[in-house]
């Protein structure tokens, strides 16, 4: 899968993180800067939120697209963001580098065939609570348009246990290396729940075959709109990919470069 300049799924690992949310365009721009200045290939930040609860957050929705589209304006780097609905993919289309397909959406079929074809790349994350299976069978519908451009996200299961968030299955990760040509990503966030099972989980996504990590970074998590629980702050995740590297090194693989080059803040000397 190809986004912007980053071939994920050719051996390195590709990081993409940022926002559970998009929230500000002062949160959006520090946020992305922060991650591109330390080694993302790309930008994460939801502006349809598809939440548990109808009075949380539901996202900026079309007004946060531009807050996007800036931040890869500054920082060179493309993003993506989650599209719910069919009637969306058309016009979001024409600006995004890449979609997720959400858990709470992977069995919607109708999305799938819309996604696929728009023939951009997308991240397909695995339903909580289907099998490794039920998530090759929905990718068929993306491929079955044409799209190929697919990566197959893990981003933790339902299971009995209460001190994570979701349980994250390394199992799949392995799996669908083994049974399917498709890159995969893994997504600690989402599945640990908590700032410090992130580091972990990343690295032993990456020690089952992981191509790509999700990431949830937010400059000030404890005021984030949605997921600040989960959120690593800029300090915690230039010590992340630090480590991350080492370990990568250490399986004869490396992170992926961004081949964006971050401008200077303003104010700030070259
Ligand atoms: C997200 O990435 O913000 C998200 C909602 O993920 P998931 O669909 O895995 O819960
Ligand atoms: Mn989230």
């Amino acid at each position: 899968m190809t986004l912007g300049p980053t071939t994920i799924g050719d051996g390195t690992v590709a990081v993409i993180a940022g926002p559970c949310a998009v929230e500000t365009p002062e949160q959006m721009a520090a946020t992305a800067a922060a991650v591109a200045g330390h080694g993302a290939v790309g930008l994460r930040g939801g502006v349809f939120k598809p939440r548990t609860w109808p009075y949380s957050f539901q996202g900026l929705k079309w007004d946060g697209l531009d807050l996007l589209v800036a931040a890869r304006e500054r920082t060179g780097l493309p993003f993506i963001t989650e599209v719910c609905e069919p009637e969306h993919v058309k016009r979001l289309a024409e600006v995004v580098d890449g979609f997720q397909i959400g858990t709470r959406n992977m069995q919607n079929f109708a999305l799938l065939t819309a996604v696929g074809q728009s023939g951009l790349p997308v991240v397909l994350k695995r339903g909580f609570g289907c099998t490794v299976e039920e998530a090759l069978a929905a990718a068929e519908y993306l491929l079955q348009e044409g799209n190929d451009q697919v990566v197959l996200c893990e981003r933790g299961i339902r299971t009995f246990e209460p001190w994570a968030r979701f349980t994250l299955d390394v199992t799949a990760v392995a799996l669908w290396k083994e049974r399917t040509h498709l890159p995969v990503m893994a997504d600690p966030s989402h599945s640990g729940g908590r700032p410090e099972l992130v580091e972990p989980l990343a690295l032993a996504a990456i020690a089952a075959g992981a191509d790509a990590l999700l990431v949830d970074v937010h400059v000030r998590p404890e005021e984030a709109l949605c997921d600040g629980a989960q959120a690593l702050r800029p300090a915690q995740f230039a010590g992340l990919m630090d480590r991350l590297g080492r370990a990568a090194a250490g399986l004869g693989r490396r992170l992926a470069e961004p081949a964006a080059t971050v401008p200077p803040a303003e104010g700030e000397c070259a």
